[in-house]
Formats: structure tokens, sequence, C-alpha cells
């Protein structure tokens, strides 16, 4: 039977122990793993670090540190568990993980830069406790969501699913755009309202929904129609710097096209979704990455064969499932987690049960975000939907 102190020399023998003075000038390009208890990691870390605890390391570092040929540093309060901790990585077939000598309290007493990081407040933990279980959110991630802005819009079929998953899930900001009032037949699908806001504004009614599952929600409401003269105001959000996913529910093909020439300006990610009797499409238009919606749609459909779901009807759970998609596709943009459905398109048809997927191109000729494409200018479009915006069309 080895003692404490034998394993640890084994430990320390089988790792290797690298100083603060190389560490500091690679911050950035080193992954550093603080495995100290959250208590600890509370009152001060190396900024940057991926926090888990010792106890977690074995169940979840490879969901945090995917990357086993990664140079990662190791450490902990003094040069201990880092040291037993690296091992186990070494032996779970990370390359190169080794331990920082002395640990945080070294690296502190020598004026190395460290930072209080931001935590969750218990009854945050308490609320998030699903997600910190998953090494893909945990604390970080969940921070994260607390963090980020989502602009919802629409408050209607798929607006209201996505926005009580937002706002559960704790995205921290969600702004919600529209400028109709809640309808009884509205609520044969749009979840977010109810029988005693009839008449009431969409928007205000959504507010005191969200506000109400979720108090660390900030909602910002937008009771207005969305036009090229409001935006690009709008999608630079409350703060001016942006909205970091944008969740289109819209369900006419002008506002689609504004949507997508202004999100290509200000390059904020789309989560599209769209609704039809029995059937659904989501996918992600990620500006210059992946396709956009002209690339998917150079032009609208005549009006005779796009009726809306006003004239056509929809299943009323359909834009719940439809909606509900849209919402995780924005949490894995936020949190850049699995692969968004960029460049895929996913069909859901509820009658045969069916989820189906196919590839979307970019198209380099694109009139918006082609090659040659263009500046883009945002302008009001007509039903034809006519890239006014990319070529303006000559007024008689
Ligand atoms: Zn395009």
């Amino acid at each position: 039977m080895a003692t404490a102190k034998e394993l640890l020399s084994q430990a320390k023998s089988a790792v290797r122990e690298v100083q603060g003075v190389d560490v500091e000038p690679r911050l950035g390009e080193v992954v550093l793993l603080d495995v100290r208890e959250a208590d600890e990691y509370e009152q001060g870390a190396i900024p940057g670090a991926v926090h888990l605890p010792r106890g977690f390391l074995e169940f979840q570092v490879e969901g945090r540190i995917p990357d086993k040929s990664a140079h990662v540093v190791v450490y902990c309060a003094a040069g201990v568990r880092s040291a037993f901790a690296a091992k186990t990585m070494t032996d779970l077939g990370y390359e190169d993980a080794v331990s920082l000598a002395g640990g945080f309290n070294r690296w502190k007493d020598e004026g190395r830069p460290w930072k209080t990081p931001q935590a969750l407040t218990p009854d945050q933990r308490n609320r998030y406790q699903r997600h910190l279980l998953v090494s893909e959110v945990g604390a970080e991630g969940q921070l994260k969501l607390l963090g980020s802005k989502v602009l919802l819009l629409g408050a209607g079929g798929l607006g209201s699913p996505a926005a009580l998953y937002l706002a559960a899930a704790g995205v921290g900001t969600i702004g919600i755009i529209d400028m109709d009032v809640v309808d009884a037949s509205n609520l044969q699908r749009q979840i977010l309202h109810s029988m005693d806001r009839i008449g009431e504004r969409k928007v205000d009614s959504a507010k005191k929904t969200i506000v109400a599952l979720n108090p660390d929600v900030d909602v910002v409401t937008y009771d207005v129609r969305l036009g090229a003269d409001n935006i690009l105001d709008i999608f630079d959000g409350p703060s001016g710097e942006g909205w970091d996913v944008i969740v289109d529910g819209t369900d006419n093909f002008p506002t689609r096209y504004l949507v997508n020439d202004a999100s290509l300006l200000k390059r904020i990610p789309v989560v599209h979704g769209s609704i039809f009797r029995f059937e659904g499409q989501v996918t992600v238009f990620d500006p210059y990455v992946g396709p956009c919606y002209r690339c998917l749609i150079p032009e609208p459909p005549p009006a005779e064969l796009a009726p809306s779901c006003a004239e056509a009807g929809v299943l009323g759970v359909l834009p719940g499932i439809v909606g509900s998609i849209q919402a995780v596709e924005a949490i894995k943009l936020l949190l850049g987690i699995g692969d968004p459905l960029t460049g895929r398109l996913l069909a859901y048809d509820a009658l045969e049960e069916s989820f189906r997927t196919f590839k979307v191109r970019r198209d380099p000729h694109c009139p918006a975000c082609g090659e040659d494409a263009a500046p883009i200018v945002i302008r009001e479009y007509d039903e034809l939907c006519l890239p006014h915006a990319i070529a303006p069309a000559k007024q008689s």
C-alpha cells in the first residue's frame, strides 16, 4: 500500500511541472484548467481558466476540453491536486497536460494576473442545477447565457415556445418585437398569452409571462412593425452592441428578406423557422459562414402558392416543436457547442412524424452574400421582395 506522499511523488515524476514565469506569456494560447473547489475558485482565478473541481475531472474533462492534443496547464492552490489531476489526464489520453508549480497561491504571490470570476448566486445555482450537471454548459456556460442577448421576431406561434425556453434557460436579455394585440384565435398555439390578456399588446403579455417565469431575464420590448426605417437600430439592441442571436418567427416574405439583409450587415446569426399546416422547417443563417435566406430562396413564390398560416391553417402543436428547436439552436450558438443547423435545413412532418435534413449551400452568386454582391442597402420591399436593396429599381 502506498502512502499519500509516495502517490504524490509518483504523480509528480509522471507529469511535467511548469513555472508561472513560463506560463504567463502564453496566456490565451494554453488551456488553463483550475481543479480547485467552487469556493476557492470564486475567491480568484487565472483569467480564462476552465473550472472543473478535481472530483468531477474524470467524468467531465472530455466534455470541457475535447482536444486531447491541447497544451493544458492544470493548477490548484499549491500544486498537489493539480499533479494528480495532470497524471489522470495523461492516463485519459491527454498528450500534453502539465501541472503549475506552486499553484494559484504562488501565481498570485508572484504578482501575475488573476481576477475574481463572475459567480452564480446560490438561487441561480439551484435554478440552473440541471444545466450545471451538463459539462457542455456548466457554471461557465450558464454565466454566458445570463450575459447573452437574443432578439425574437414575433411573440406568436414560434416566438412563444422559443421565448419560454430561452427565458427558462436563463438567457439574460430577451428582446421581443411584435405590433399585434392578443386575440382569442391566437391561443390555439401562442402559449405566451392567455384568456385574461385578450386585447393586451402582445409584447406586454409576453413580458409578463417571461418575468413571472424567470426574474433573471431582462425583457426589452418593441411594439412596432419591423421595417426598413427601424430594423438596423433594433438589431443594434439596447446597448448598441447588437444582439448575439436573432430568432426569426416572422411569417411573410418581405420581412424575411429584410431580416436577412440587415442580419448580414450586422453579422448576427439568425435562427429561422417556418410552419405550414403540419410541416415545419428550421435552419441557421450564419452571415458569411453559411448560406443566407436569399441563397436558399432567391425570390418569393407567387402569392397564390404561398398562403400564410392565417389562410392555410396550422396544427397548434407544430409551432411548439419548431419554436423549441429554434431555442435549442439559439442556445448552441450562444454556447458554441454542437453542430448548429448552419448549411442544413431541418424539415419536420407532423403527420409522418419524421425529421429530415437537407444540405443548403451558399450561392457564390447570391445578390446579398455572394462574392460579387454589391453593398447591401436596407429598403422596404414590396410583395415581390425584389432585391432593390442590392440593385435599386429605377423609379418611373
Ligand atoms: Zn446569400
